[in-house]
């Protein structure tokens, strides 16, 4: 089963997309969390990507779309992978599509504005495995901890409310059009995102069938 998570930055779809990843035992594939990797390690790709990434901009498709064709064609992404922040424009959906790529299912977690305004400056992930943890929603077992590896939980530096800004307006423009692209192919469910997180995740479960 190949799916995509949509959402605005901090709707939780990373969140919900590692539950799914558990529940149906396909690897959770987020290209935030790649370039963040590709960024500490220095490679090439990480330092096109980074003053991108710094402003809240999306990175170039031929970048980001590199590292994904190599992500997905490993051994453990042959039976499914979850897409988590890929694609963000519709020329990374028609490039999914030009791979071959099947998608049996679009979910959108949506989440007003306002709320996600309200929520981010909680965000944490780790800077070790990436996991992502909320202060008030889902905190770390010890403070700045992760509770999968040895990792720190920190904020991320395009978490601060300017940015915030930026990546929403970037999601509008960029991304959100993306939900009239699976719509159309008749793909696309939508999740409203809950104050609990456990309750999103039941509704996105429903969703999906799983
Ligand atoms: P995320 O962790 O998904 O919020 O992504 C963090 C940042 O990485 C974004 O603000 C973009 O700068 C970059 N990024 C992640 N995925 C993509 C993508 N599919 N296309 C372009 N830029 C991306």
């Amino acid at each position: 089963m190949n799916l995509i998570f949509l959402g605005a930055p901090g709707s939780g779809k990373g969140t919900q997309a590692e539950f799914v990843s558990e529940k149906k035992s396909i690897p959770p594939i987020s290209t935030g969390n790649m370039l963040r990797e590709a960024v500490k390690n220095g490679t090439p790709a990480g330092l096109a990507a980074k003053e991108y990434m710094d402003r809240g901009d999306l990175v170039p498709d031929e970048t980001v779309i590199g590292i994904l064709k190599e992500r997905i064609a490993k051994d453990d992404a042959q039976n499914g992978f979850i897409l988590d922040g890929f694609p963000r424009t519709v020329e990374q959906a028609k490039a999914l599509e030009d791979m071959g790529v099947n998608i049996d299912l679009a979910v959108e977690i949506y989440v007003p504005d306002e709320r996600i305004c309200a929520r981010m400056g909680g965000r944490r992930v780790c800077d070790a495995c990436g996991a992502s943890y909320h202060l008030e929603y889902k905190p770390t077992a010890v403070e700045g901890k992760c509770d999968a590896c040895e990792g720190n939980a920190v904020q991320r530096v395009d978490d601060k409310p300017e940015t915030v800004l930026s990546r929403l307006k970037t999601y509008h423009e960029k991304t959100a059009p993306l939900r009239d692209f699976y719509s159309e192919r008749g793909k696309l469910k939508t999740v409203e995102g809950q104050e609990e997180i456990a309750d999103t995740t039941r509704l996105t479960f429903e969703a999906i069938g799983c």
